[in-house]
């Protein structure tokens, strides 16, 4: 077992289980584990709550609205795993809302966000020991992470466990729908000009199509074992 502690990035398209990952490894580890995706998703509520949303993104209303926006993870004491505060609200359930998921890519697009977020994600992971999932973890937050993945699955596959993860909160929701969001999401997130989703050159890529997390959370522990 490694004593000194390491920071961990995992980055990869929608649903393909990097939080489910995360949590796992963090748990192991010890460490702290940061979903970045619930801070932009934060950001998207607030601008759908408060008419910066409406058929358009109003960007230069969102961008005057930021300092606004109060962001937090607050720890939840039985899951041990830190939930999203917007406000001082409890946002876990809306957060996660098809809603949210249709404008979230749009929001994480612009620069004046993400200069915030990720300033709050370093300062996350200054003392290291952190497990952070997104999609610019190890290309812009933590480049000098000691752990970079990349994690992919089949577009099927990835739809199917979302679907699977929603439809019991939304009775209306169908596999089609969860498809083309995360296919739309995917296109968004790797075309936009900040921080696109790419795969850093030095993160080791995991199709997880046919892994259980069991088996993926050893493959990864013996890599975090196999580190210098
Ligand atoms: O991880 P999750 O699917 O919850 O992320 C929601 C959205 O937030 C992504 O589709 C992407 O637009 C944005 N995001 C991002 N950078 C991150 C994490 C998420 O742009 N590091």
């Amino acid at each position: 077992m490694r004593t000194n502690k390491i920071t961990i990035a995992i980055d990869g398209y929608s649903s393909t289980g990097k939080s489910t990952l995360a949590k796992a490894l963090a748990k192991e580890l010890g460490y702290l584990y940061v979903d970045s995706g619930a801070m932009y998703r934060a950001v998207t509520l607030y601008a759908l709550d408060h008419g910066i949303i409406s058929d358009r993104l109003d960007t230069d209303l969102l961008i005057t609205k930021l300092p606004e926006i109060n962001i937090e993870f607050r720890l939840n004491a039985s899951s041990q795993v830190g939930e999203m505060f917007l406000n001082g609200k409890n946002i876990e359930g809306p957060i996660r809302s098809m809603r949210v998921s249709d404008w979230v890519s749009p929001v994480a697009a612009v620069s004046e966000v993400r200069t915030k977020m990720v300033a709050m994600q370093q300062a996350m992971g200054l003392d290291k020991g952190v497990v952070m999932d997104g999609r610019d973890i190890g290309s812009v937050v933590f480049p000098d992470a000691e752990l970079k993945l990349f994690l992919t699955a089949s577009d099927d596959i990835r739809s199917q466990r979302r679907f699977d993860e929603l439809k019991s909160k939304s009775t209306d929701l169908s596999l089609q729908m969860v498809k083309a969001n995360l296919i739309s999401r995917d296109q968004q997130d790797s075309s936009r000009e900040d921080s696109p989703l790419i795969k850093s050159p030095d993160a080791i890529v995991i199709d997880n199509s046919n892994l259980t997390i069991k088996d993926q959370l050893e493959l990864v522990l013996k890599l975090v074992e196999g580190l210098d």
